[in-house]
């Protein structure tokens, strides 16, 4: 089996000021320092230039949270690949099921998305999963294989070994309820299966696949334990510094 390092990826959503996203990196640096799980934060635009600051010389990269997939243009509001890349970005975070329910984020769009992220030298975070509806009608499956199916059009094997899949199971997000290491194993399982069909093993051993929905510190070791699952995107337990820093280390 590949060598595929753990990542701890935060996902802040709407929360910290700059200032208090600059003054959480410098306290989190010393304390994942050690750690051999590559450290990722995504936080909001704003935060942005203050963090990448803080982050600067230590193991802590720094991701956004969305991005448009044009260069520049009549699109008010939104943010391009070329301005993050300059900042200084390394990850940005598509595709998440908060984007897709409340923006109307299609397949299509996060596709777009991630071939210009990957254009501009950054690497995407791919997320998707199934509804609690989807998962009782028995189509999870189907569903998740779909979602990936359409946002990886157009890349290459070169890249997809660097961009990172996040299943999260939507009624799993935000809501306290950790899909069981069995559940969340058997969907990262069937990504890897599609990423052998789409461009054979290789590949598929290299790319990192996160489970995201409801990881804290005392789940984080069984299901970053699991054969196919390489970490987590987190959301609430990212947001201090006691709960995160234990994700990293488990
Ligand atoms: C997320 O937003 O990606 C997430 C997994 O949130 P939480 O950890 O709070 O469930």
């Amino acid at each position: 089996m590949a060598n595929r390092t753990i990542m701890a990826a935060g996902n802040w959503k709407m929360n910290k000021t700059p200032a208090e996203a600059s003054a959480f990196v410098e306290g989190l640096k010393p304390l994942v320092a050690g750690a051999t799980t590559e450290v990722v934060v995504g936080v909001p635009f704003v935060a942005l230039s203050g963090v990448l600051a803080a982050a600067k010389g230590s193991n802590v990269k720094v991701a956004a949270q969305n991005v448009h997939w044009e260069a520049n243009g009549a699109y008010t509001g939104e943010i391009s690949c070329g301005m993050l890349k300059e900042m200084g970005v390394e990850y940005v975070i598509v595709g998440h099921s908060e984007r897709r329910e409340y923006f109307g984020e299609t397949n299509e769009m996060i596709n777009k998305k991630a071939r210009a992220i990957l254009n501009a030298g950054m690497l995407p975070i791919i997320c998707c999963g199934e509804t609690l509806t989807q998962r009782e009608q028995g189509v999870t499956a189907e569903h998740v294989r779909y979602q990936i199916k359409v946002a990886l059009l157009g890349l290459s094997a070169e890249e997809m070994m660097k961009s990172v899949i996040a299943y999260e199971p939507i009624w799993a997000i935000g809501t306290g309820k950790t899909a069981s290491d069995e559940q969340a194993e058997e969907v990262c399982a069937i990504i890897r299966q599609l990423l052998v069909e789409l461009y054979g093993t290789e590949v598929a051993e290299t790319t990192r696949i996160l489970y995201g929905g409801s990881v804290n510190a005392g789940n984080a070791k069984v299901l970053f334990g699991m054969p196919n699952i390489d970490g987590g995107l987190v959301g609430g337990a990212s947001l201090k510094h006691d709960g995160f820093t234990a994700i990293v280390l488990a």
